[in-house]
This record gives structure tokens, sequence and C-alpha cells, in this order.
């Protein structure tokens, strides 16, 4: 990118007046504009729908700005996920102008209009406010409504387009792209970020992650995807206010966890995570797990995430059940282990470890039912796949999250689990044809059981 280099060795010089990177927000300022010949955006990369939303917008008197992530990822030369689009106008004036549109969120209102199989957020300008301003103006005072830890629980207030920027989450995030001129018009230095590949927070950087905690997740995120530096004033609060992230509804957060977990980057995202301490907030007992020193915990999810991100680049499917049976296994053994203490039945103890993993983590990140089923199924199976006689192989094969387990099985031994070689016994078993299956079976007398795990009692193995 050396245009951009000289481009900034060239205009900051007459702009000098502040333009330090540490001016980078709370004060509302003329933007930089770059103008078309001198940045990487072309119309070519934009979708159709984005296009089309700017085109009607801007036909009927409003402003709009191609956003946020499109913006950040096509001067990066990336393929953005979706657009987003910003603009004067009202989410109500936006319902008007697009018939296959819905206004969605009550915290923070933004329209999302669809065009065939493409969904463009459209958000309306917001103003960034403290709490004496919505003390001085009542009709703020309604429309931006903080908690006493200054979490901002409505964010309604609107704005103009310099406003608009400064309350964004971070400056690379802060580029506006307009058709009218195809300029970048930049107010908070993301440009020179983006060429430093820096993750800054806009504004002072504790009050930003108090007014949304989920902010410290996004500077991560970002970091992974992009693979750029956190800051070192963005990164810095970040330990001390990760706990902050327990105020967040729990809804929330398991969106918050699929999008740091399945965009491609997980592996990295989760070392980020640990680095800062956000890891320890979203998954407590995994967390607890993993410092009390659970041999392979860690390795086990490591593998598991990276896995995810493979199976995405080559475009195989994934899903988030299997996510986070790996990113809970480390619980739900822990749990095992203290329920086998007492002496339980195994087949009790798992179903009691299994319901009280999930139940504990339903508070932090809340798994919908459609998920915590089949994580319950690939649980269960990893102490009936190494019980294998006809009978059950029978019904195995007839279960419908055998594949699933089979490849968590799998996962586990390669993180070092030791488990008699059951996974490539699997391995081959179905592979095999109709002939060679009973052979196979034949060859296992006496059947071997117990969850695989050498350690655990006989008494119990013998009872399932
Ligand atoms: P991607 O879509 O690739 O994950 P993105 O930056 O577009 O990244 P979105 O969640 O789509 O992320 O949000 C769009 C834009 O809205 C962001 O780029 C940012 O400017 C702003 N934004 C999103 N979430 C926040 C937040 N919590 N606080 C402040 N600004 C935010
Ligand atoms: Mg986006």
């Amino acid at each position: 990118m050396k245009w951009l280099s000289t481009f900034w060795r060239n205009i900051q010089k007459p702009t000098s007046d502040g333009f330090s990177p540490d001016a980078s927000a709370n004060s509302l300022r003329a933007p930089v504009i770059i103008p078309r010949d001198q940045h990487s955006i072309s119309r070519k990369h934009i979708s159709e729908g984005a296009l089309k939303v700017i085109a009607r917008l801007r036909a009927a008197k409003f402003q709009a700005f191609l956003v946020g992530g499109g913006v950040r990822d096509l001067l990066l030369g990336i393929r953005p996920k979706d657009f987003d689009v910003a603009t004067d106008a009202r989410p109500e004036q936006i319902r008007e102008l697009f018939r296959s549109s819905r206004i969605i969120g009550r915290r923070f209102k933004i329209v999302h209009v669809r065009f065939g199989s493409e969904t463009i957020e459209v958000t309306t300008f917001r103003a960034s406010h403290n709490i004496d301003d919505a003390d001085s103006e009542p009709t703020k005072n309604t429309q931006a409504i903080r908690s006493d830890s200054g979490m901002l629980l409505r964010d309604n207030v609107f704005g103009s387009v310099e406003e608009d920027a400064i309350r964004r989450d971070f400056t690379i995030n802060a580029l506006y792209y307009t058709t009218e001129n195809f300029a970048v018009y930049d107010y908070t230095n993301g440009m020179q970020d983006i060429e430093n590949r820096l993750i800054r927070i806009i504004g002072d950087a504790e009050t930003r992650y108090r007014e949304d905690p989920v902010r410290m997740l996004r500077a991560v995120r970002f970091a992974a995807k992009l693979d750029f530096a956190i800051e070192e004033a963005t990164a810095r609060p970040i330990r001390e206010l990760a706990h902050l992230l327990t105020d967040i509804s729990s809804a929330r957060m398991f969106d918050e966890v699929l999008k740091l977990f399945m965009g491609g980057f997980a592996e990295a995202t989760f070392q980020h995570m640990q680095t800062h301490g956000l890891f320890a907030p979203l998954f407590p007992a995994t967390a607890a797990a993993i410092d009390a020193g659970q041999p392979l915990a860690e390795e086990l999810i490591l593998r598991a995430l990276r896995n995810t991100d493979l199976r995405i680049t080559e475009g195989k499917p994934i899903t988030p059940a299997f996510i986070y049976a790996a990113l809970l296994w480390p619980a739900l053994q822990q749990q095992m282990a203290e329920i086998s203490q007492q002496g339980v039945q195994e087949s009790l103890a798992i179903q009691q470890a299994i319901h009280i993993t999930l139940e504990r983590q339903q508070r932090h990140t809340g798994i919908p039912r459609r998920f915590s089923q089949p994580m319950r199924e690939i649980w269960e199976l990893q102490w009936r796949l190494p019980r294998r006689d006809a009978r059950r192989i029978q019904n195995l094969l007839e279960h419908p999250r055998l594949r699933a387990a089979y490849d968590f099985l799998l996962l586990r031994e390669q993180s070092g689990e030791e488990l008699d070689d059951i996974g490539a016994w699997w391995t081959q078993f179905l592979s095999a044809d109709e002939e060679q299956r009973p052979q196979l079976l034949r060859q296992l007398a006496p059947p071997s059981g117990g969850g695989g795990r050498k350690r655990r009692p006989r008494r119990a193995r013998v009872e399932q």
C-alpha cells in the first residue's frame, strides 16, 4: 500500500492541526477526503444491493455512505462479509423507501433491507452523547439510556455523519465511502491505522468498553481476522474490564460467540482472548478446568478451532454444536470427575454432568436448544463409541449424531487423549463393507468399554 504512505505524507502537513493519532476521536472535525484515485475501492466490488440502497436514498435527497466492515475490508483487499450503509434518513423513512425492509433492534434500531438473498444493514447516523447531555436534553434522555456502570442500554440519538463517525467502535470501522464523488471520508485517522495495521478504539478506551463491553470482543475478533495489532491504549484496559461481559445478555453473547468462532479465524481469536483475559468471562468452567491444569484441555480446544477454520476454508459445513461441545468438553470432564468421586453410577454421572455443564454455561452465553441437544448427544456418544458389540453397534449406526461424535472422538485422540485406538477402529469399521464388518466385530472380543478412559473404575463400566 505504497500509495497510502505517500498520500499520508502529503496530506498530513496541511492538516497538521492536532492531527496526531491520539486526537483520533472525541472531538468533531472536518474529514480527510481521500479521492477516488488515491484509494483502492471500486464499485465493481460493492454488492448490487448496497449500491441500489445508496442510490435510492440519494435519489430521495438523503445522504448515504458505505461504512464499516465493507469499506475496511475492501481497502484491505478482502471480500466483505456484508455491507453496511449509513444515512441521515430516519428508520421510518428508510422503511418507506424500501418495500422489502424491516426495523430491527430496540437497543439500537437498524433497518434490514432485502435484495434477493442479500441483506443490507442500513443505520441512521447516531450522535455520541454523555450523561450530562442526556440530562439536559429531554429527548436525548429517553433515546439514550445508560446503566449505573455506564453501559448504553439504548442508543437511538440521531446525529450528523461527523457525530456518527466518532460513536463507532474502531477507527478502521469509521471510514465512509460515497458514490457522490467515489471518495472515502476519514474522520478518525482510520486510513492511517489501516496502513499501520492497528485496531484503535475511538475515544477513551475504558469509557467506550463500559458503554458496550462487547467492543472488547470485537477488538480481538478483528485483530485475529485482519492480523492487526491492538494499539496499546486500546488493549490496556481490556483485562481489567473483561468481567463486564458478564452483564451482557446471554442471547447477545451467544451471537458474539458464533462470530468469534465461526468466522474462519477461530484459533487466532481464541489465542487473543486468552492473552487479554476474555475467554474466562465467557467460558468460566472451561477456563477453570484449564487453570486447574487439566491435561490436554487447551490442546483439544485449539485443535477443534483449527479444524473449524480449515473446514471453512475448504467450504465444508460447520456447526455451533460441535464447536460448543469442544469448548465445554474440559468443563464436562471436570464435572464428571467431581460427580464420579461421589460414587455415582457412571450412566447417571454422565447425565448429571452434562446437565450441570449446560445449565451453568447457559447463564453466560446462552445455547439455543437446537444446539444444546446435538451437543448432549455428541457427548453421550463418547461413552457409547468404546462399547462395541453387534447389538450396540447396530443402534449406533442409526444414530443421527454418529458422524459428529466420531469426529469428536478423533479430536480427543489427536489432542493426546489415550483411548486404546478406538478412533482407528471406527475409521476402519465405518469405511468397511457389510461383509467386512462382522469380521471387525469378532476381532474385538472381549469388548473394551468405559468411555475409553483407562483410569475409569471398572465397577462403573459394567453397569451401563
Ligand atoms: P464484520 O461485518 O466483518 O464482522 P463490521 O465492522 O462490519 O465487521 P458489524 O457488526 O457489521 O461489523 O457493524 C458495522 C459497523 O457498525 C462497524 O464497522 C462499526 O462501525 C459499527 N459498530 C458495530 N458494532 C459496534 C459497537 N458495539 N460499538 C460501536 N460501533 C459498532
Ligand atoms: Mg458488517
